[in-house]
């Protein structure tokens, strides 16, 4: 069987004799007792040891009962303490207010220990069920952070997976608009990677995509978001980072990535990435959708025209791959290029989703 718990009551009263009377019996019945002889030294004793329940004595002098169990229970750091108000026989007015104040409970005086002991261990039994449902409620609210957590990550390679970045975006895209703060994505995407499976296993694909995933993240800033949109391809959004910024940005990870040897369990090996950049305000994006697809058209000029690279969605090099690549006629003069929206990008080799592309 079990062991009793042992709980700790305390009994507050001006009159020395009442504690002293109290603290006989209810340690006779197992109970820890402490006492308090008016309603300041009450609040001190609970400040320094929480009691399981408070036996409150209503008429103090100073700073009565009523005020003591008001205080009480409007603190928010005290845990649910039930308190039983000790009241004279014929003071309704006394126990209205006490229960008003917050008390739990009441007994009047002169006291019945068997009532009291019965109301006490009423209280403790809803103390302890309170208690455990705290605690099954801490423990699903951390069950479902983690949950949470897992369903915004990205199984392999624990940085974002795409809802996530989506979620993110959107975030983000709302504080730009609001904030007139400036946005950029850089869509990222090893080059060659499926020989990485051919030549050497899938497991060391994954390695690389690993080890790919935590070096973009290392060098990223700690607002920046880094995930995974599909595949071997990575999105990072850069909030508050401008246009030129975020190139130079993409180039420097590209760098670290040509200069980096990925290691796997049998070997070691080197591959180039290629990165579209896009960012916001500029003339051409209008919405998080045309942000997004104008970072993913830069990164497939970028594999078109060579890949190992970071293609600006407003560069020379990109209008001209896409005026070269839109043009229906070429004696017929083109129109500007148009980037964002689907229905305007003309024979624009149709590029799907990176899920699709995976
Ligand atoms: P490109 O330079 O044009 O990007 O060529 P690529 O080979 O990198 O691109 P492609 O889209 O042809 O191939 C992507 C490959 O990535 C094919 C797919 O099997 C592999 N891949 C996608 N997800 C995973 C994964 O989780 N693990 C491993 N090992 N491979 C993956
Ligand atoms: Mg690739
Ligand atoms: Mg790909």
């Amino acid at each position: 069987m079990e062991p009793k718990p042992q709980y700790r009551i305390l009994v507050v009263d001006d009159h020395e004799d009442n504690i002293e009377l109290l603290r006989a019996r209810l340690e006779a019945r197992g109970y820890i007792v402490d006492g308090a002889a008016d309603g300041q030294l009450a609040l001190d004793a609970v400040d320094k040891c929480i009691p399981d329940l408070i036996l409150l004595d209503v008429m103090m002098p100073k700073l009565d009962g009523i005020e003591v169990v008001r205080r009480l229970k409007t603190n928010p750091a005290l845990p649910f303490i039930p308190v039983i108000m000790q009241t004279a026989l014929d003071s309704t007015e006394n126990k209205v207010e006490g229960l008003d104040a917050g008390a739990d409970d009441y007994i009047t005086k002169p006291i019945n220990f068997a009532e009291l002991e019965a109301r006490v261990n009423s209280l403790l039994r809803i103390k302890a069920l309170q208690v455990a449902l705290a605690k099954r409620e801490r423990e699903l609210s951390d069950l479902n952070d983690k949950l949470r957590e897992i369903s915004l990550t990205d199984g392999l390679t624990k940085v974002d997976n795409r809802r996530s970045l989506e979620e993110r975006l959107h975030e983000m895209w709302e504080h730009h608009m609001r904030l007139h703060e400036p946005i950029a994505l850089v869509m990222c995407d090893i080059d060659k990677f499926k020989s990485v499976n051919d030549e050497y296993g899938h497991q060391a694909g994954d390695a690389v995509l690993q080890e790919f995933a935590a070096l973009l993240k290392s060098e990223a800033r700690e607002i920046d978001r880094v995930g995974r949109y599909g595949g071997e391809e990575f999105l990072l959004i850069l909030p508050g980072t401008v246009l030129d910024a975020a190139v130079t940005f993409a180039e420097r990870l590209r760098e670290k990535v040509e200069n980096h040897t990925f290691s796997f369990t049998n070997g070691t090996l080197r591959r180039t990435m290629s990165c579209g950049v896009a960012g916001s305000p500029h003339p051409r994006i209008r919405d998080q959708e045309s942000l997004l697809k104008a970072a993913d058209e830069a990164l497939y000029v970028a594999k078109e025209t060579g890949r190992n690279k970071a293609v600006r969605f407003d560069s020379n090099e990109f209008n001209a791959h896409t005026q070269e690549t839109t043009k229906p006629d070429a004696k017929e003069p083109t129109a500007e290029p148009v980037l964002a929206g689907a229905e305007k990008r003309g024979s624009t080799p149709p590029r799907g989703t990176a899920a699709q592309r995976a």
